[in-house]
């Protein structure tokens, strides 16, 4: 094997264990901070009042507005409301949709961002931001969205549902398969993916069995650290791709598009390079997008995108839009391949690889 890489460590401060939120204070206080804005989806108004409340002084406010993709709109609000109450941090307290909002205000001001993930997304732990504006949703990155702290505490993910659960989890599952395959991809990063992917799949049947198995939840979160920290290393290719092209041109749930998307991609890429997904093969038993497939059923996972309204002919739109610009994948890709592979996702056939 030639060993040839370039690899850059994170620069976040990660903070893992049942209960850690409780000493948030203490992490605003360490990065410097005394005025923390804590932010939170409308649905999590509630735990973010909560933990404004255990701040005490810390807490300048509470901003529950975040949605999912970060619009443009929700992010000046949120600015606004930052500067009325001159905040130096932000404590992001939620999912993917939350950290976001974060980032975004990060991006433009620096503001230090503190964030308590409750999925399994890993957005926290990525230097990437997603954000739309006028309809179109634009992906960037720059170290200045990167999370200073991330604090992973499995006692505030007992309460995702399990629905919820089994598709983020299979979204974190997707970073560290496509992890394995990347361009860019490097050693660290390589047992980091295998790592994560081993701890997911142990975890989410637990999960489903009993959602209030905390050693589930725990060893869930420990692999969304780590499959989220593969996504902030390597260059995303084919599955991300067309999960961010159904997400933005056809509005499909996101991590229900990843569930949908991983055994058809995996197994599409798996025909061109087998050796380099001998991890999901070996973790997961049998031939990577198949053995994928396999999981994701048994765990309760979508298996078809026709469930989440796409019709047909959306599907020839897709494949033209995920075609139209080059990127690298380990498969060459082309428009008739493309139009395949989504045809199979749509139906939720098996895939043969
Ligand atoms: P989400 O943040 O949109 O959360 C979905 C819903 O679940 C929200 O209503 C939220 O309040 C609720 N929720 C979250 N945690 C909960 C809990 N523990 N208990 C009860 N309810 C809870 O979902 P997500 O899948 O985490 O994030 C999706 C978004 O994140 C997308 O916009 C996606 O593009 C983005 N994302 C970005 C990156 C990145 O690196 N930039 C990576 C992954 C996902």
């Amino acid at each position: 094997m030639t060993l040839d890489f370039s690899y850059q460590g994170s620069a976040s401060r990660i903070v893992f264990g049942r209960g850690a939120s409780a000493r948030a204070g203490e992490w605003v206080e360490a990065s410097g901070c005394r005025r923390a804005l804590i932010l939170s989806t409308p649905q999590q108004a509630g735990d973010a009042e909560a933990l404004a409340g255990r701040l005490g002084a810390l807490a300048v406010g509470v901003f529950s507005g975040a949605v999912m993709h970060t619009p443009v709109e929700v992010t000046e609000e949120a600015l606004v409301r930052a500067k009325e109450l001159e905040a130096d941090c932000v404590v992001s307290l939620g999912g993917g949709s939350t950290t976001g909002l974060g980032k975004a205000m990060a991006y433009r001001t620096d503001i230090v961002q503190i964030v308590i993930p409750t999925t399994y997304a890993g957005s926290e732990v990525t230097p990437i931001l997603g954000q739309t504006e006028g309809g179109a949703k634009t992906t960037l990155r720059s170290p200045k969205v990167l999370p200073e702290v991330v604090i992973y505490d499995a006692e505030l993910t007992l309460g995702l549902p399990v629905g919820m659960s089994v598709n983020s989890g299979l979204n974190a599952i997707a970073h560290a398969a496509e992890g394995l395959y990347a361009v860019d991809r490097n050693p660290i990063a390589t047992l980091m993916a295998a790592e994560g992917m081993r701890a997911l799949k142990e975890a989410l049947p637990g999960i489903v069995a009993q959602p209030g198995n905390i050693e589930a939840r725990e060893k869930a979160l420990y692999g969304a650290w780590l499959c989220g920290t593969v996504l902030g290393q390597i260059t995303m290719a084919l599955h991300h791709k067309i999960c961010h092209v159904l997400g933005g041109s056809f509005n499909t749930p996101h991590a229900e598009t990843h569930a949908v998307m991983l055994p058809h991609t995996i197994g599409f890429n798996a025909a061109a390079t087998p050796e380099l997904l001998q991890p999901v093969a070996d973790i997961f038993g049998g031939s990577a997008g198949q053995a994928l497939y396999e999981f994701a059923a048994a765990i309760g996972a979508p298996t078809s995108l026709k469930d989440f309204g796409l019709i047909e002919a959306d599907l020839d739109r897709a494949a033209e839009i995920a075609t139209a610009n080059p990127y690298p994948n380990p498969r060459p890709i082309d428009r008739a391949s493309i139009r395949l592979l989504l045809q199979e996702a749509w139906e939720g056939s098996r895939p043969e690889m």
